[in-house]
């Protein structure tokens, strides 16, 4: 297929969700603790629906099981990529993902590594990432007996930084935070600590300590991102990550244009975060981008042109996905 496919997110409700993805994106969500979109995702737990062209009313899982050559005859299972976008109107959970290896065991899914896109933070806005204990003894005592103080490191966040999150991470997003995030297509979580919170029936939701303590990497060490830019005109492309998993881009026009053509990944996905542009891809007519639009660029388009005054962040599987 020679058209890009558009898709609609899917929205999850949550603890610590609010009504941020309306009033940036004006989704139309269904509740005021609205906390996810999952914008580009195959995911069992809420696949995208295209909106347009030859698979338009279908599942981004169902294309992924039916039409591998969309994407250039990619292997594995599953499709390997999840994007949403989260509003955390509070803090998240304290928590932490397990390894593929890790993961195939225990869960029969994906490990989970992700990276955040901050796209907006209020003053004063941290988040939770890495831990202090330095061996796996002192990290199971300070989780069995609630040590949350001496466990967590927090770090000051802004609107445009990037922060990658390898499986073993312990890792929330703080209150006041809006991130897009590109991870593996997994949904294993284990939480280490939820605040204390109660739902509206006084209920906590679980905790998996002895999973934390077993997934976390001791001691935590921070990677190392090699963050480039390359200018076009006043265009410019940031590469924030090339791992196994995926790589990530962010493209911006600031009126100028970007062309592109396909190189080693099969398929790339991309979200519109700001701005308005389009889209051209040779035989096709120009399609209009806003602001919380998500597409995925196909096998089968070699070469394509953003023009206009777009934030666009992009990604493609790694060698591993
Ligand atoms: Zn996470």
């Amino acid at each position: 297929m020679t058209e890009p496919m558009f898709m609609i997110p899917v929205f999850h409700e949550k603890i610590w969700g609010g009504t941020g993805l309306h009033d940036r994106f004006n989704y139309d969500i269904p509740t005021d603790h609205t906390g996810e979109a999952w914008a580009i995702s195959a995911h069992p737990h809420g696949p995208a629906t295209i909106v347009n062209g030859e698979f338009k009313g279908q599942s981004l899982d169902t294309i992924w099981a039916q039409h591998r050559e969309v994407f250039g005859n990619a292997k594995g299972d599953v499709f390997p990529l999840l994007t949403k976008i989260l509003d955390a109107h509070e803090d998240l959970s304290v928590q932490v993902h397990p390894d593929d290896a890790y993961a195939a065991e225990h869960e029969h899914e994906l490990g989970k590594t992700e990276c955040w896109y901050v796209i907006a933070a209020e003053p004063g806005a941290k988040l939770y990432y890495g831990h202090h204990a330095q061996t796996r003894e002192q990290l199971a005592d300070w989780i069995n007996n609630d040590h949350w103080d001496k466990l967590f490191r927090t770090v000051p966040v802004k609107a445009g930084d990037f922060f990658y999150v390898p499986s073993g991470t312990i890792h929330a997003l703080g209150a006041g935070i809006m991130v897009l995030e590109t991870q593996q297509s997994s949904d294993t979580t284990y939480r280490v600590y939820d605040w204390d919170r109660t739902d509206a029936k006084g209920r906590k939701r679980p905790l998996h300590k002895q999973q934390s303590i077993d997934v976390t990497t001791v001691p935590h060490v921070d990677p190392k991102l090699d963050i480039t830019k390359k200018s076009v005109g006043k265009a410019i492309i940031t590469k924030f990550v090339a791992s196994e998993f995926f790589a990530v881009y962010e493209w911006r026009t600031n009126g100028d244009e970007l062309h592109f053509t396909r190189g080693r990944a099969p398929y790339t996905l991309a979200s519109v975060l700001d701005g308005r542009g389009e889209l051209i891809v040779p035989g096709e007519k120009p399609y209009t981008l806003v602001k919380g639009m998500h597409f995925i660029i196909p096998f089968d388009i070699k070469e394509w042109t953003v023009r206009g005054d777009v934030q666009i962040i992009a990604s493609e599987p790694g060698e591993k996905a």
